[in-house]
């Protein structure tokens, strides 16, 4: 078996296609020598290896000893240089690497292989003591800090000491002799800490593999890979990349950086990146220097400069995607040390995705994949408005680093911030210095991200990006004081929990809390993907709406129609109650019907707004659907009201509405249910529904109306509310001499309609899966009790999922797969569709597509998730 796997001008033995194996980064650095790039040589210590090493007690395959060697042999040949060498010693990094790219695990050992004799060796080969001193004390730095564990604060500790004895404030200001020091003091520190600093390479190689496999278990990469949804045994593990150290602190022609090929804000076909002189590693990162925008470099270097844009379009053509790469130049010569897929905005990774397939560099059907679902999502978040923003007051601006809007309660710490938003139900922006790994929990339960210090490629800014989060970085006004719990801003003092809002588009710091709005409509590039959407998917997309202005938003965002208009919705209003109040408790049917009598003008106009919104698509309303005693009166006073009204006294109306109570509501009195014991109701609704409807052809219009049965569990029971529909319904049409065609479907919810599918089908002309009811039934979880034990359930690995979130489609999907079959047995024509919750939610729509169903129906702003989704079920 094979555990190392070689990388340079003697072989590259891995490539882009074994990420699962050698990490992304260790896959691509292969990839890249591959195709032509410079890369320094290096070798890969495949995931494997982690795999085994937790499987076997930390310990490792006895032939990876022997791989090593021989790897490291091959470097030294390459390279001309060796390992432990006090002539020209060869150094290396050691970096982290899984499949997927994870901040959390253990940070990257540069300058492996120095020790108090190496050290002189290179001094001898660079006549450049400064340098090699500089480079020794990082690696004591790195080594102790991310090997041994040693407190960071004690190395910075020791470099201030020396500074301020040499009244410097720069680390570039202190000379070699200094630099020297420097190190001796480190040495000092590792004693001090009771460790013992390894001067052997091969021992320093070893610990250092140690700790990158042991990383991959600590907690902030196990909250990582849970926050993200990857499950433990998922992939193997990480790789351990060993890299030939390039050096970009070698003098001012030499330096380091980062770039996107496209920029990863607003996906514009333009480079992007940062690069800094004299530098080396995450010296970029860090802030601890300001960088240069990359264009700097053609005035620096123009060869290097030229040689980079080449070597952009050469990886954007290979990948087909846009890059995020880092690199070094070492004395005027090139390096690439990393390539990846970069992370992107939800808005620049719809546009990228256009663009690329307008490019041809991708198919249509590709472009749709490229974008998630959540992308969508977030892009249909909320904004400041100018004049919002105008009268406002402004704090500060910093880098504008992830758009979008938030208002939220300041808080200066991760646990803060996640306990304020967990605990409390508060919106939260976390604000910090600068963030790091250890903070990506509290970055998830914020509204927004703001820092003080960073570049646009500092960790807050990359991660706020690809959580889709509202990010502003390097906002130099901002102090946080953790100590007082306060930040302070242009003389300003704000307390933790006080609310601020920030706008990521254009790097402004408000106080207090601004209305936002969401965004109306799409536009550019999200129109056109969505359009390609639409040329793929099979499936419709309805939306549930229960007012004009819903229906509205949902067709301008792409519905075809509405899947559940849910009229109850209606009976709420101010207006109404009462009559609905007079409704239910009326003893006989005579005053039920003048109760009717009063609602059937107002929900005649209330269809009329809907079905006008969706003029010439299909919109389906659904019959009265829950328990009545939903709609009584509680307080005392307004049974008083309605009994005098009514002309009841107090006492009789309050045994009425006590009658009323039902013990298991969710399984009474309700649904279809209602419409057998007052068959007044539904004819009022049937009339309403076709009265408005009559009202539009009259107008020339044309309506597509679809009564809609709630609750049906057996065929008699339809047949008996559908008499009752097509009686009211027919009359009226006929009475108006006018032509329409409605139809008559039927909700299947209840377990006993899936099981009888073929025999309701008889009757019924549609299908509308109920998913949240079936669910609740097919589980026997009440939808109103299950959140006290589902957590329970999904901590315990009992469930995978919230069913009432994503459909099950084990059992619950079964019926749904099984009803639509027996439907169309009986009626091969049957259109079936879906109005739960599920409607909208990525894989319920992929399930709802593949046991072909007609269409999804979701709330409006879903529409355009749920057409990206569908799209994406069928590639
Ligand atoms: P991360 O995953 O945190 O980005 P990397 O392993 O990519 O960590 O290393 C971070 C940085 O360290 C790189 O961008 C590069 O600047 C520097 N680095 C890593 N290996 C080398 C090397 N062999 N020579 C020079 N610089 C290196
Ligand atoms: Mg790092
Ligand atoms: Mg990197």
């Amino acid at each position: 078996e094979k555990f190392v796997y070689y990388f340079g001008k003697k072989k590259a033995e891995g490539d882009a296609k074994m990420k699962n194996l050698l990490g992304g980064k260790g896959a691509n650095l292969a990839e890249m020598v591959k195709i032509g790039i410079p890369v320094p040589p290096g070798f890969t210590i495949s995931a494997e290896v982690c795999k085994y090493y937790y499987e076997h007690g930390n310990k490792y395959p006895e032939s990876l000893e022997n791989e090593v060697k021989e790897a490291v042999r091959l470097l030294e040949e390459e390279t001309g240089k060796g390992f432990g060498s006090n002539e020209r010693p060869l150094l290396v990094s050691v970096r982290s690497g899984a499949a997927i790219s994870m901040p959390g695990m253990m940070d990257t050992i540069l300058n492996l292989g120095l020790n108090d004799e190496t050290v002189d060796g290179m001094i001898k080969e660079s006549g450049n003591p400064r340098f090699c001193y500089d480079a020794y004390r990082r690696f004591l730095q790195m080594f102790g800090d991310v090997v041994l564990k040693i407190e960071h604060s004690e190395f910075e500790g020791a470099l201030s000491s020396i500074k301020k004895e040499k009244g410097v404030k720069l680390d570039t200001e202190l000379d070699a002799d200094d630099m020297k020091e420097v190190v001796k003091r480190y040495l000092e520190v590792y004693s001090k800490a009771g460790k013992e600093f390894p001067q052997d390479p091969w021992k320093q190689l070893w610990m250092a593999t140690d700790a990158v496999f042991g990383s991959w278990m600590n907690e902030r990469a196990i909250k990582y890979r849970a926050l993200n949804g990857i499950r433990e045994g998922e992939l193997l593990g990480t790789a351990v990349n060993v890299v030939a150290m390039v050096f970009g602190n070698t003098g001012e022609d030499s330096g380091t950086g980062v770039a996107f090929t496209r920029d990863p804000n607003t996906g514009e076909k333009q480079f992007y990146g940062e690069y800094l002189p004299n530098a080396q590693g995450e010296d970029v990162v860090a802030g601890t220097r300001t960088p240069f925008p990359l264009t700097k470099l053609q005035d620096i270097n123009p060869a290097v400069y030229d040689q980079l844009l080449d070597i952009f379009s050469k990886l954007e053509n290979h990948y087909r995607d846009m890059q995020d790469i880092e690199f070094t130049v070492e004395h005027g010569v090139l390096y690439l040390l990393q390539t990846r897929n970069g992370k992107r905005t939800p808005y620049a990774s719809v546009k990228i995705a256009v663009d690329l397939a307008d490019e041809k560099r991708i198919s249509k059907e590709e472009a749709v994949m490229r974008v998630t679902p959540e992308h969508i999502e977030t892009l249909l978040h909320p904004y400041f408005t100018k004049e919002t923003m105008e009268s406002a007051e402004l704090l500060a601006k910093g880098i504008a680093a992830s758009p979008g809007a938030a208002s939220g309660a300041v808080a200066f710490d991760p646990e803060t911030a996640e306990k304020m938003a967990r605990e409390e139900g508060k919106a939260v922006i976390l604000v910090r210095p600068e963030t790091s790994p250890e903070d990506i929990a509290g970055m998830a339960a914020a509204q927004g991200i703001l820092t003080s210090t960073g570049g646009k490629t500092s960790h807050a800014a990359v991660v706020a990006r690809g959580m889709g989060k509202t990010c502003i970085v390097g906002c130099e006004a901002v102090e946080v004081d953790q100590k007082t719990r306060t930040m302070r801003v242009n003389g300003k003092t704000i307390n933790e929990g006080e609310w601020i809002s920030i706008d990521g588009t254009s790097g402004e710091v408000f106080m207090g809390k601004l209305d936002s709005v969401k965004p109306q409509g799409l536009e550019g590039p999200l129109a056109k993907l969505l359009g390609w959407a639409d040329e793929i998917r099979k499936l419709g997309i309805r939306t549930n709406a229960d007012t004009p202005r819903d229906a509205k938003i949902a067709r301008e965002f792409g519905a075809e129609g509405i899947g559940l208009t849910r009229t109850e919705h209606m009976f709420f209003q101010e207006d109404r109650i009462f009559a609905v109040r007079q409704m239910i408790t009326s003893s006989t049917r005579e005053q039920r019907e003048k109760a009717l009598n009063k609602l059937l003008p107002m929900q005649e106009e209330d269809f009329y707004g809907i079905f006008k919104a969706m003029e010439g698509l299909p919109v389906t309303i659904r019959l009265l659907d829950p328990p009545l005693h939903e709609f009584l009166p509680k307080e005392d006073e307004d049974v008083k009201e309605l009994a005098e009204e009514m002309g009841m006294t107090y006492e009789e109306l309050k045994t009425t509405v006590e009658d009323l109570h039902e013990f298991n509501p969710m399984m009474g009195f309700r649904g279809c249910r209602l419409a057998v014991v007052y068959p007044e109701i539904a004819e009022m609704q049937t009339k309403a529904i076709i009265g408005a409807a009559l009202k539009l052809v009259e107008e020339g219009k044309s309506v597509v109306p679809e009564i809609m049965i709630p609750l049906i569990v057996e065929l008699e029971e339809l047949k008996f509310v559908k008499s009752v529909i097509v009686k009211a319904a027919d009359e009226l049409i006929s009475k108006s001499g006018l032509k329409l065609d409605y139809k008559v479907g039927t909700m299947i919810e209840v377990p006993r309609a899936a099981l009888t599918a073929d025999e309701i089908a008889k009757e019924a002309e549609f299908f509308s899966f109920g998913t949240n009811d079936l669910t609740q039934m097919t589980y026997g979880f009440s939808r109103d009790d299950y959140g006290k034990f589902v957590g329970h359930y999904m901590e315990k690995g009992i469930l995978e999922n919230d069913p009432f979130q994503k459909l099950d489609r084990v059992g619950v999907g079964q019926l749904v797969k099984m009803g639509t079959e027996k439907g169309r047995s009986s009626r091969p024509d049957l259109k079936v569709g879906i109005c739960g919750e599920h409607g909208g939610e990525p894989s319920s729509v992929e399930f709802c597509h593949i046991v072909g169903l007609n269409y999804v129906s979701c709330s409006p702003y879903r529409v355009p998730v749920a057409r990206l989704s569908a799209a994406q079920a069928v590639v």
